[in-house]
Parts: C-alpha cells; sequence; structure tokens
C-alpha cells in the first residue's frame, strides 16, 4: 500500500513536471505579446517571460554609434556630431560643409530679424573657430583654470570648429558667454523661438554628465527644423536624441 502511494506521487509529480516544461517549451516559442495575455501563472516561466522582454528592449534602445566621413566629421543619421567624445579632424573647416554653413547663416539672419521685430536684438559673439584658434584658447584657459574642460573644448572637439554654433548675446557685455545670460531678454526669446528657424540649445541645464558642460545658455547650434522642434523644450541634449554611443 505504502509503495503504491510512493509510486502514485513519484507518476504525478513526474507528470507535472512534463506537463510544466511542455507549456514553458510550448510558451516560450511563441509571441510574449500572446503569454503575457494569458497571465501565466508559474511564476519561474513569468520569470523567463520577464527575460526575454527585457532582452528584446536592451535591443531596441542599443546606442548608436557615430560614423567618420571622408571630410573628418562624425555623422549620425546625417546629423555632425562633436563633442568630448567625438572630434573633427584638425584640418576639417566650416568649408566642408560650405551648403549646410551657408543654410544655417540664412536661418541665423531670419531669426536675428524677426527677433528684432519682437524688440529683441542680439549678435554673434562668436562663430566659426578653427582648430588652431580652439587650440590657442584652451590652451590659454588651461593655465590658470583647473575646471577648463568644463567650459572650454579641446581643439578638434569645439563645435564652433564645424561654423554650425553660435555664441550669442546682446549689448551688455557682462552677459557675454557668461551665465548671466539666462536672466536677459534675449535668452527668453531665444528658448521660446530659436527652435522655430533650426537651432537647438546645446548644453541644456544639469546635463554635465551628459554633454560635459555647464549650462550654456548662450551656445546655439543649428541643426535644421527637423530635429530643433523636437528639442525645442531646450531640456534634452542631442547625445539623448541620438541615443549616442
Ligand atoms: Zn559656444
Amino acid at each position: 500500500m505504502r509503495i503504491k502511494n510512493i509510486k502514485k506521487v513519484g507518476m504525478i509529480t513526474g507528470f507535472s513536471i512534463i506537463l510544466a516544461s511542455s507549456i514553458f517549451v510550448f510558451n516560450e516559442s511563441r509571441n510574449i505579446a500572446d503569454v503575457s495575455n494569458e497571465k501565466v501563472v508559474y511564476s519561474d516561466i513569468s520569470e523567463q517571460v520577464k527575460g526575454v522582454q527585457h532582452e528584446k528592449k536592451q535591443k531596441e534602445v542599443k546606442k548608436k554609434k557615430p560614423s567618420k566621413n571622408e571630410k573628418g566629421a562624425y555623422n549620425v543619421s546625417g546629423t555632425l556630431i562633436v563633442n568630448k567624445k567625438y572630434g573633427l579632424d584638425e584640418d576639417y573647416t566650416y568649408e566642408d560643409n560650405q551648403e549646410l554653413y551657408d543654410e544655417a547663416t540664412a536661418a541665423f539672419e531670419k531669426m536675428q530679424q524677426d527677433a528684432e521685430k519682437d524688440g529683441v536684438w542680439f549678435h554673434i559673439v562668436s562663430r566659426y573657430r578653427s582648430y588652431a584658434v580652439q587650440n590657442w584658447v584652451y590652451e590659454n584657459y588651461k593655465k590658470d583654470r583647473e575646471d577648463v574642460d568644463t567650459f572650454s573644448a579641446q581643439p578638434g572637439h569645439s563645435e564652433h570648429q564645424t561654423g554650425l554654433a553660435f555664441d550669442l548675446n546682446g549689448e551688455d557685455q557682462e552677459t557675454s558667454s557668461n551665465e548671466k545670460f539666462e536672466g536677459t531678454e534675449q535668452y527668453k526669446w531665444l528658448r521660446k523661438n530659436a527652435y522655430k528657424y533650426g537651432f537647438i540649445l546645446r548644453y541644456p541645464k544639469d546635463k554635465k554628465d551628459i554633454t560635459g558642460y555647464k549650462f550654456e545658455p548662450w551656445h546655439y547650434r543649428y541643426v535644421g527644423t527637423d530635429i530643433s522642434y523636437d528639442l525645442k523644450d531646450g531640456e534634452t541634449t542631442l547625445e539623448e536624441y541620438f541615443n549616442l554611443e
């Protein structure tokens, strides 16, 4: 009698294991969404499904790696990328992207005119800087500033070498390339309107861990309206937008 019972229990257990395994194998091969909808109760199976879903998600958010073109500049989905990680070749100049440079000039002029109509005037403090000039700027800062890398780019890593970055200011010299620019009417206008012309705030607040730079309310980058409309909140970096490596 005892032996019979043990046999019975053994059979039932064995059967359950086979049943559970076959359900698992069956579910594994099916669409994840279908499995979720059926509310699978086996906790170990749910864990497995979660694992697969997580893996799938990881694949979707795989970071993008910009590629270097023959002119010596990194691009991702057709947009020029210059940051701490991706630099330009020493001989790269704005002329290597003349068409885009001219497009940016026209966009800026239109923006400047429209701002003036609203009674706001600003001008370009700094736009194109060659590799050599950037080298000079960086080395000069480095002499007496330990935190040089939080506000000045190493040669080859400045967006200004593309000619697509614009440092803007009004008449007040004190707000030129200075945090104080945030308090100006020019900044308010730009935050509200720059995206309409294809410009983005390149170094937003509290993004130093991503861009490597402190907040730069004066630095705008021309990216074209397709992207600038997506980034009009002025809180998302280009690195986050493209999910860069
Ligand atoms: Zn700048």
